[in-house]
C-alpha cells in the first residue's frame, strides 16, 4: 500500500469509517433480515451497557455523556407521540450537544464540568417536556423555517435549521479530525455523519439503531485511543517498544533487525534546546517511516529506532537500510528559535531577524539477522546493538551488518 493511502486509511477510515459506511448503507435500505430482529433489539442495550462500563472503567467521561445523550434522544423519539416539530427540536439539540462534548477536555467523570453538562442536559429535557405540554414555545416557527429553496434537500426529513445544525457539527468534527487525527476525534466525525444520514432519512427502526451505531463508533474510538496510547509513541507517531516486542514474538524463523541511532543527538539538545531535539526526532522518524522492502519502523526509545524486515536476510535488507541512512543525511532540517511560527509567514516582519540554522542530521545503523548462533529475539537485538556500536566507533553515519 502506498504511504499516502496508508496515512489516510489507517487513521481516518478504519475501522470507524468502514463501520459508518456499512450502517448508513444497511439502515438506509433496511437490508437487515427479519431473523435478526431479536438481535437488533439487544444491540442498543448491549452498546449502552458496554459503553457505560468502559467509559467508567477507563474514565472516559465523553463516552459516558454521549451514550447518556443518545439514550435521552432515543427515549424522546420513542415515548413522546409523533410530532414533527418535536422531532426537529430534538434533531437540532443532538448535534449541538455532541459538539459541546467533542470540545470538552477529558477530565474524568466527577467534576464541575460534569455537573454543568448534566444541568444543561436536564434543562434541555425540561424544555422538550415543556414543549410537549403544548406551552407556547418561543421562536417555534424557527424550527421549520426555510432559509433557501434547495430542491436537493426537500426530500430530507430534517427541516433546514436542523439540517444546518447537523452540517455545522459535521464540518467542525471534520476540521478537528483532520487537525488532530486522534481516534476519538475521528469517531465523533463518523458518528455525526451516521446521525445526519439517518435523521435526514429515517425509517423503521433506523433512528434507534443509528443512535446505537453512533455509540458503537464512539466506543471503538475509545478502544482505538487506548490501543494507540499503549502501542504508539506520542512524539513521532511511530509504533513503540511494546509493539516491537509483540512483532518480534510473532516472527517466523527468518528476519533482520536493525538498530538506528541519531549521531551526536545530545548536541542538538544542548545547543538548540529540547524542543529542537524533539523536532529532529520527528524529522528522522518521518524519513525512516518511508522504508521500503517490507521493513517496519519502531521508536525503540530516546533517539533510537528499530527497523524490522520479516523474511529477509541481512544482505537483502542492507540496500533498504542504506537508502534510509542517505535519506536522513540528505534531509535539510531548519531549526528556528522558540518564536518559530507554526505557519510560514508571507512577509518577514520588519526589523526582526528570524533565527534560523540548517542542521545536518545523520544516523548510524547496526543490523543482524536471525540464524546461526542467533536464535532468540534478544540475541538478534544484542547483535544489532553491537553492530551499531561498531558503526559509531568506525566514525558514525554508516551501516554495519
Ligand atoms: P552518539 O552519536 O554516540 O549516539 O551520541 P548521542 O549524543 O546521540 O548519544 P547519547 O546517548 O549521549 O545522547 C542521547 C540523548 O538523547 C540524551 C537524551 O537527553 C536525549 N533524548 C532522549 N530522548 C529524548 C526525547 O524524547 N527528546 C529529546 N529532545 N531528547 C531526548
Ligand atoms: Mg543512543
Ligand atoms: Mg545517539
Amino acid at each position: 500500500m502506498s504511504p499516502v493511502l496508508k496515512k489516510i486509511i489507517t487513521p481516518f477510515l478504519l475501522p470507524n469509517g468502514l463501520l459508518c459506511g456499512v450502517l448508513i448503507y444497511g439502515l438506509g435500505r433496511e437490508l437487515l433480515p427479519a431473523e435478526l430482529s431479536a438481535l437488533l433489539q439487544v444491540f442498543p442495550l448491549a452498546v449502552t451497557v458496554i459503553a457505560l462500563l468502559l467509559g467508567w472503567r477507563f474514565n472516559r467521561s465523553r463516552l459516558v455523556y454521549a451514550v447518556a445523550l443518545f439514550l435521552l434522544v432515543d427515549a424522546g423519539l420513542r415515548y413522546l407521540p409523533d410530532d414533527t416539530q418535536l422531532f426537529q427540536l430534538i434533531a437540532i439539540l443532538l448535534p449541538f450537544n455532541l459538539l459541546i462534548l467533542a470540545c470538552f477536555r477529558e477530565r474524568g467523570l466527577l467534576n464541575l464540568r460534569a455537573l454543568i453538562w448534566w444541568l444543561l442536559l436536564g434543562t434541555e429535557v425540561a424544555a422538550v417536556l415543556w414543549f410537549r405540554q403544548g406551552q407556547n414555545f418561543p421562536y417555534l416557527s424557527l424550527l421549520d423555517h426555510s432559509f433557501a429553496d434547495f430542491s436537493l434537500i426537500q426530500k430530507s426529513a430534517l427541516q433546514q435549521p436542523a439540517l444546518l445544525a447537523h452540517l455545522l457539527a459535521l464540518v467542525v468534527f471534520l476540521w478537528r479530525m483532520l487537525r488532530r487525527s486522534a481516534p476519538f476525534e475521528v469517531a465523533f466525525f463518523w458518528s455525526q455523519l451516521l446521525l445526519l444520514c439517518t435523521f435526514a432519512n429515517p425509517g423503521g427502526q433506523s433512528l434507534r439503531l443509528s443512535l446505537a451505531g453512533a455509540g458503537l463508533i464512539l466506543l471503538l474510538g475509545v478502544l482505538e485511543n487506548s490501543y494507540s496510547l499503549a502501542y504508539r509513541d506520542e512524539l513521532t507517531g511511530l509504533p513503540g517498544r511494546r509493539a516491537l516486542n509483540e512483532a518480534l514474538d510473532s516472527l517466523g524463523s527468518r528476519y533482520t533487525l536493525a538498530m538506528v541511532d541519531i549521531d551526536h543527538f545530545k548536541k542538538f539538545n544542548d545547543t538548540h534546546g529540547h524542543d529542537v531535539g524533539d523536532q529532529v526526532l520527528k524529522m528522522v522518524a518521518s524519513r525512516l517511516a518511508t522504508v521500503s522492502g517490507g521493513g517496519k519502523v519502531f521508536r525503540y526509545g530516546g533517539e533510537e529506532f528499530s527497523v524490522l524486515f520479516p523474511r529477509r536476510s541481512v544482505k537483502q535488507a542492507a540496500p533498504f537500510l542504506e537508502v534510509l541512512r542517505v535519506a536522513v543525511e540528505d534531509a535539510r532540517f531548519v531549526a528556528r528559535g522558540k518564536d518559530r511560527p507554526k505557519k510560514k509567514p508571507k512577509k518577514r516582519p520588519a526589523g526582526k531577524k528570524v533565527q534560523a540554522s540548517t542542521l545536518r542530521v545523520t544516523v548510524s545503523i547496526g543490523a543482524a539477522e536471525r540464524g546461526g548462533k542467533l536464535d532468540t529475539a534478544e540475541e538478534v537485538l544484542k547483535a544489532a546493538d553491537q553492530a551499531l556500536y561498531r558503526a559509531k566507533k568506525a566514525g558514525r553515519n554508516r551501516l554495519v551488518c
